[in-house]
């Protein structure tokens, strides 16, 4: 577990902070029609082609959201574009150009840099983003990094958070809490490495590693739904968890929220891991986070429609604002969702 910075060591200094803007832009391709300017002006020129534009941004901190001491700056590059990306999927909208900016502390070398727009890029080209400017400074401490992605889509396409209606179903896609178990393997693996200098065995749990190290956006949900010709009523991206966001849905909606436990959709994979650290699976779902995954409401109307399909779930409905945020358990019982540790002992609410 070392940092990859590859075998040459290329001080910053040595390109300066022009000479490193121009080693960027000249990996960089624009692709759409939308994207007027890029790199190399004051600012990024951008043509919304009578579309709604949608603008999200994401910090992440050294330390704070990520340890280099087990994520590869290629995948950190690539994560940080996903993850702004997914925010913008969530509206329903396609994203089309990013910005980066950087703060980097001299211990970076050029060819780390290099790793890590390696990973930028190939988010870029998989989801047919441009980046199209960027701020570069030099950090005292951590690295720094900044994703800001802008979107499109026609007005009448964008979903909001407070959409729902009482008595519509929750829809979540993919599986839940599989990068919060990668993430429990990969701190395990960084404190024996400490104590005992093992190489880290991180044998046969690549599906929840992939899940926290290389997360996809689900694009493919929002066109799946298009093809279907389902609108859903209310949308929001899982970053903290299942539970905080029901809840966010619920909020913005002005209603309650039931979720079944026993629906919630956990790879196999996920459970033997959450089982092997003595932690509840629907826990490590409801509260993980970074999953990336979408969640979504639809009406009764549309069930038909998305039924039988592997990638979507159904887990429950909107209630009125009085039964509250709710999680039903296997026997029945009810449990109060919280943003933050469900605590199985809770009394029942009702
Ligand atoms: P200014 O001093 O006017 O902010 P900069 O020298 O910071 O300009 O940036 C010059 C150009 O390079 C701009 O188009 C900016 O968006 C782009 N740029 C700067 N840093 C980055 C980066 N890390 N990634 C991509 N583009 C960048
Ligand atoms: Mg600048």
């Amino acid at each position: 577990m070392t940092m990859t910075d590859g075998p040459s060591h290329t001080a910053l200094s040595t390109l300066g902070e022009f000479g490193l803007i121009e080693r960027i832009a000249s990996r960089v391709q624009l692709h759409h029609k939308a994207s007027v300017k890029g790199i190399g002006d004051d600012a990024a020129v951008i043509d919304p082609q009578g579309m709604h534009q949608v603008v999200t941004t994401d910090m992440l901190l050294e330390g704070v959201h990520f340890d280099l001491g087990y994520v590869p700056l290629k995948h950190l590059g690539y994560k940080a574009v996903v993850v702004n990306l997914s925010d913008v999927y969530a509206m329903n909208a396609e994203p089309r150009q990013i910005t980066v900016s950087l703060a980097l502390s001299n211990r970076f070398p050029v060819e780390a840099v290099d790793e890590l727009y390696e990973g930028i890029l190939l988010a870029c080209r998989n989801y047919g983003v441009d980046l199209v400017g960027g701020d570069t400074c030099s950090s005292t401490s951590g690295l720094v990094i900044s994703v800001t992605a802008i979107g499109a889509a026609r007005k009448e396409d964008i979903v909001y958070r407070g959409g729902a209606k009482d008595n519509e179903l929750l829809v979540v896609s993919g599986d839940l809490g599989g990068a919060y178990m990668g993430l429990q393997i990969l701190e395990r693996e960084k404190a024996v490495f400490k104590e005992t200098g093992a190489q880290p065995d991180l044998a046969g749990h690549d599906y929840i590693l992939e899940r926290q190290l290389k997360p996809e956006a689900r694009r493919d949900i929002i066109e799946l739904l298009k093809k279907l010709g389902v609108k859903p009523t209310s949308m929001i991206d899982i970053s903290d968890g299942l539970a905080s966001e029901a809840i966010h849905i619920a909020r913005r909606s002005g209603l309650g929220v039931r979720i079944y436990d026993e629906k919630i959709p956990i790879d196999p994979a996920t459970h033997q891991t959450a089982r092997d650290f003595h932690l509840d699976p629907t826990t490590c779902a409801l509260n993980g986070g970074e999953d990336y995954e979408l969640l979504f409401t639809i009406a009764q109307s549309d069930f038909d429609r998305i039924k039988g399909n592997p990638d979507l779930t159904v887990i429950g409905h909107m209630t009125d604002v009085n039964s509250g945020c709710v999680l039903i358990d296997k026997h029945g019982g009810q449990h109060a969702l919280r943003a933050q540790g469900w605590d199985a002992f809770l009394a029942p609410t009702s």
